[in-house]
């Protein structure tokens, strides 16, 4: 297990944070140095520290923070073998797969073990993953990192191609989670793979939405129920401190005028651009201003861009407002554009099979004719 102990020991596991991009994990070795640029610092400062420390340079003014590793922070360090998940996709996946203490689950390919390492905390040590990964090298240095990372006992990894040979338990694991590119080869073979005797799910991870038409066919053909496909977008919110308001009422009405003198703006810009874009016949030496103007309305646009910002900024000041006593309070915009497409989640739910029962006993034995 990653230490759970107040202060850093000999041997353990703990990430680095130099800074916001640049996050490293680090196996710490009595005697050794660690080297960055934000300067050099030896191991054995750091056996002793508790976990959280700020830990400064032993030449120069730079400094290190020393973490305890979450599956968060690992997502944040690992080194990369592949594409990996992030955590808005894997908190949702493993939401909806009902993934707790004490579940079962498969998972494949095991890739960078960004995934595994959170359902590890997930199912904790009363449950059990079982990863699988074909691609040799990657299968190996996973198990590396599972024993340094003390998971060897909750996580069974194997080499194996999932499409060709299925897993290796059945009607075993309440959830199966596929991040591979065929995931519609493997469907048969997760359908005898989970549980037969409660309800289980599945999700696939795929990019494209033709891969998803092949897994939703597959998951059709093998029964499946309740597909569902999401995609996780994050879309970031502008914050800003305002004068606390006299009353929640009276904000609530301005930042909605401010809504709507946003929005007109914006078709207003849209019917401009519009107009922008008509052919208009143009005289040979009449082009030359026109191309001009064409440059002043970017300019201009550029302008009128940078004075909506400020008038946002002033409507989400709530028109400047004068500053209670009360202080200021914060308040959040959110940006309509939403980028990060990572790949689309396929869930699906597999149904008990009832148990079968024999005939009841009145037919078992059938009554007599007279
Ligand atoms: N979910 C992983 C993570 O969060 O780090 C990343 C998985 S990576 C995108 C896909 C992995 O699946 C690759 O390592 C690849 O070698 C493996 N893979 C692809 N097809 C496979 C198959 N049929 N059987 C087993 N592993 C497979």
């Amino acid at each position: 297990m990653w230490s759970t102990g107040p202060n850093i020991a000999d041997g353990d596991v703990i990430i680095v944070w130099l800074t916001r991009d640049l996050i490293q994990p680090l196996t710490v070795e009595a005697g050794k140095d660690f080297n960055s640029r934000f300067g050099n610092y030896k191991h054995d400062d750091f056996i002793g520290t508790p976990y959280g420390s700020k830990v400064g340079a032993r030449s120069g003014r730079g400094f290190i923070h020393l973490l305890r590793p979450t599956p968060e922070l690992w997502t944040m360090a690992l080194p990369h073998r592949t594409q990996i998940l992030y955590h808005a996709d894997i908190s949702f996946i493993t939401s909806w797969l009902n993934i707790k203490k004490g579940s079962k689950v498969i998972e494949a390919g095991t890739g960078s073990g960004s995934f595994s390492h959170s359902v590890i905390r997930s199912i904790g040590s009363t449950g059990h993953l079982w990863s699988y990964e074909f691609h040799e090298a990657r299968e190996t240095k996973a198990r590396e990192e599972f024993a340094r990372h003390g998971f060897s006992d909750i996580v069974t990894l194997t080499h194996r191609n999932v499409c060709k040979d299925g897993f290796t338990v059945a009607d075993t694991v309440d959830a199966l989670f596929l991040d591979i590119p065929a995931p519609w080869d493997a469907i048969e073979h997760a359908k005898l793979a989970l549980r037969k005797d409660c309800i289980t799910r599945i999700c696939c991870f795929s990019p494209c939405i033709e891969q998803v038409l092949r897994t939703v066919t597959a998951l059709n053909e093998h029964g499946f129920t309740d597909i569902t496909m999401y995609e996780t977008l994050q879309r970031p919110h502008d914050v800003a401190r305002i004068p606390a308001p006299k009353s929640i009422a009276a904000t609530t009405e301005k930042l909605k005028i401010a809504e709507v003198k946003r929005e007109e703006r914006r078709l207003q810009q849209i019917a401009d651009n519009e107009n922008r874009r008509q052919p208009k016949p143009k005289s040979p030496n009449k082009r030359k201003r026109a191309d001009e103007e064409d440059d002043e309305g970017q300019e201009d646009g550029g302008k009128k861009a940078k004075t909506h910002k400020a008038e946002d900024t002033a409507e989400l000041m709530l028109n400047g407002g004068e500053q209670t006593n009360e202080g200021s309070v914060s308040v959040s915009r959110v940006i309509p554009e939403v980028r990060g497409h990572t790949s689309y989640l396929t869930f699906a739910t597999l149904m008990p099979i009832p148990p079968v029962r024999g005939p009841p006993a009145a037919e078992a034995t059938p009554a007599e004719t007279p």
